[in-house]
């Protein structure tokens, strides 16, 4: 007999679900056993009542050749990312991020000096968002370098924001600018490719300095969250901004059970990156709704708290929510009305 069982043949391709139907398919009729576990799948992070206040875990991996590229990503800067969009999801609760553990597969590729760079950055992210870096594991690996890291946090329990909050009326808020990050991604692409046309050539980033910060050193949104608590508002829902506002804005509409719409002429783009966005001949709404990686936030209120936000330029009102049956609408500058897509908005092909 065999050691290795039949399972037949066995042909769906990972695409045909894609990630988030992947994840679905997977982790289905998965039922949580114990008390404790007051959300399982499906927020930006797990809630767990640990008495007084929740925790909240969350894990983001990296990949070599697919999340970064050395050839361009300073080690220091990935371990500081690494750490970085994982506290995102823990602002994404409206929680603080505490403790993370941290696992490692390297190749031989690596030196002690390149993991000592990787470390580096990994400290000064734990410093600068107030965490301890308390685990991990580390092993070798055939093919590049993959950075697993898990982020404990804590909320109080009347403070928790999920994704599935928001109400018909509720505001759209999102915080700084976005695209700017997928804006820096396409300038360090360009420079790569002359550099391997021409490697005499030293690549020309300067004048870019922000879109490239945006990619390359991207931050929690810490200092939004610390204001929202400040101004006394508990969103009536929240996700981080890391695949593209559109996408986000779905999973909201999907988790709450409403329907989203988005005004074009609200959406915040950094003037530097409207420039560049031109330069490349790309819509920088596009780059906004599709880009991703800006790691900002997402979020709903209550009318209520409109006056209180007004004033801060780094809150934008973004769009509001409306009853499920209206479905999810892009306002055009012109006026008129799109569906929104994951990818942006139907128009987004003719532009
Ligand atoms: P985020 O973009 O906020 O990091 P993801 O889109 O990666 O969130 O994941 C969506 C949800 O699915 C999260 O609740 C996450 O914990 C869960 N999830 C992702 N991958 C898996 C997996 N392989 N097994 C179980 N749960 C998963
Ligand atoms: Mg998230």
């Amino acid at each position: 007999m065999s050691i290795f069982e039949d399972k037949g043949v066995n042909t769906t391709s990972i695409e045909s679900l894609g990630e988030f139907g992947l994840i679905d398919h997977l982790t289905n009729g998965i039922i949580t056993k114990n008390s404790s576990t007051v959300k399982g799948i499906g927020d930006d992070a797990a809630v767990i009542d640990m008495g007084d206040k929740y925790q909240l875990v969350s894990t983001d991996l990296l990949v070599e050749g697919v999340h970064f590229d050395l050839s361009y990503m300073p080690l220091k800067h990935l371990g500081y990312k690494a750490v970085a969009i994982n506290v995102s999801d823990i602002c994404a609760m409206n929680g603080d991020a505490k403790q993370i553990t941290l696992g490692l597969a390297l190749s031989n590729r690596y030196t002690v000096e390149a993991l000592e760079e990787l470390y580096d950055g990994i400290k000064l992210a734990c410093e600068h968002y107030g965490v301890d870096l308390v685990g991990g594991d580390t092993t070798s690996s055939t093919s590049g370098l993959m950075i697993s890291v898990t982020v404990l946090g804590e909320v109080d329990k009347n403070k928790i924001t999920y994704r599935s909050g928001a109400k018909v009326n509720d505001l759209i808020v999102c915080t700084g600018d976005l695209g700017a990050a997928y804006l820096g991604l396409q300038i360090l692409n360009r420079e790569k490719e002359m550099f391997k046309e021409n490697p005499t050539i030293q690549p020309d980033l300067t004048g870019n300095d922000y879109v490239l910060r945006r990619q390359l050193k991207p931050e929690a949104a810490i200092k939004y969250t610390r204001i929202l608590k400040e101004l006394d508002i508990v969103p009536t829902s929240m996700i981080d901004i890391s695949d593209g506002l559109s996408s986000e804005a779905l999973h909201l509409s999907k988790s709450s059970e409403v329907g989203i719409t988005l005004h074009e002429d609200k959406i915040p783009v950094d003037y530097t990156a409207m420039n560049l966005a031109n330069e490349f001949n790309m819509n920088p709404i596009f780059c906004a709704l599709s880009g991703g990686e800006d790691y900002e936030l997402l979020f709903t209120i209550g009318q209520e708290h409109y006056e209180k936000l007004k004033k801060d330029p780094d809150f934008t009102i973004v769009g509001f929510v409306t009853d499920k049956s209206e479905g999810n609408n892009f306002i055009a500058n012109d006026g008129s009305s799109h569906p929104l897509t994951a990818q942006g908005w139907d128009a987004m092909k003719n532009s």
